[in-house]
């Protein structure tokens, strides 16, 4: 049976989308069928992995999440394929207007629907991301009730713990009453800068206030490479292809992988 993580944080900027993107190529890379599907209405996942598109048309809206949840489509029907062999992609199926976010929203409404339509789904795949927007909104909410881990990453700054209580209260209240099977797989630092004296402190703080497994291991450093990957017109797979023997980032993700795998994937 294929697992179920959210990358999920209050705040937005953390590496949430890179987090996702990156575990979504370690992982496909790895051989497990992996599918991203990007719940948030910014659509940076899907930005990037359309680049490598043939074809690809900016402006050419596919059916994506929100007709799933309306019932008008399975996910695994709506699924795209990338230039990844084994990585799949599924967008909000919307535009990024007020109003269409307001009616993905209110089609998360209903608790537990995006669990299940995701589980209808689970026999075609090995791992689903589900990469979150910022904060606890219905989207997340739907999204952690979904899942059977969740990845926090935690921006090595100032004052980032502060963020944290909020997702941590929900994920509580979530494990009590709609998903008993949810874990945090880890929480995640981000952007480690090793001249900057604040990301060593934050990283102390954060293992004096969380068991040393409920704190990756795995660093990810800060790494202005990382951030092409959603920039620019190249395709993310000869980005990587320019970048991998240079890039400190994308080696910690396949760590991370690794380390998700080893702890999770292998029960
Ligand atoms: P979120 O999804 O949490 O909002 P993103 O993944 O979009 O965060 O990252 C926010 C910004 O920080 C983006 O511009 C991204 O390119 C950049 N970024 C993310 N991770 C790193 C990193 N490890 N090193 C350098 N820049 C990063
Ligand atoms: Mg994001």
């Amino acid at each position: 049976m294929g697992h179920i993580i959210s990358i999920a944080s209050q705040k937005g900027g953390v590496g949430k989308t890179t987090t996702a993107l990156n575990l979504g190529i370690a992982f496909s890379s790895r051989q497990y069928r992996t599918l991203i599907i990007d719940a948030d209405p910014q659509g940076g996942v899907v930005f990037s992995l359309d680049r490598g598109r043939q074809h690809y048309d900016a402006n050419d809206h596919h059916r994506g999440l929100y007709h799933a949840l309306c019932g008008e489509a399975e996910i695994n029907e709506i699924a795209r394929t990338t230039e990844f062999d084994q990585l799949f992609v599924v967008d909000c199926g919307i535009a990024n207007s007020v109003i269409d976010v307001q009616a993905f929203e209110e089609a998360t409404r209903a608790s537990g629907l995006l669990r299940e339509i995701i589980q209808n789904t689970m026999q075609y795949f090995d791992l689903i991301l589900i990469d979150c927007p910022p904060g606890v909104g219905l989207i997340t909410n739907g999204a952690l009730i979904a899942s059977d881990y969740v990845v926090i990453p935690l921006q090595s700054e100032p004052l980032s713990l502060r963020t944290l209580p909020q997702l941590l209260r929900q994920l509580i209240e979530i494990k009590k009453t709609s998903n008993h099977a949810i874990e945090i797989a880890g929480i995640l630092i981000t952007m480690f800068d090793t001249l900057n004296p604040v990301s060593k402190t934050v990283t102390e703080q954060v293992h004096t206030y969380f068991n040393d497994d409920l704190v990756f291991q795995s660093l990810i450093p800060r790494d202005p490479q990382l951030h092409r990957l959603y920039s620019g017109s190249m395709s993310v797979k000869e980005l990587i292809k320019e970048i991998e023997p240079t890039s400190i980032g994308l080696q910690a993700y396949d760590e991370l992988a690794e380390e998700i795998e080893k702890k999770f994937l292998r029960k």
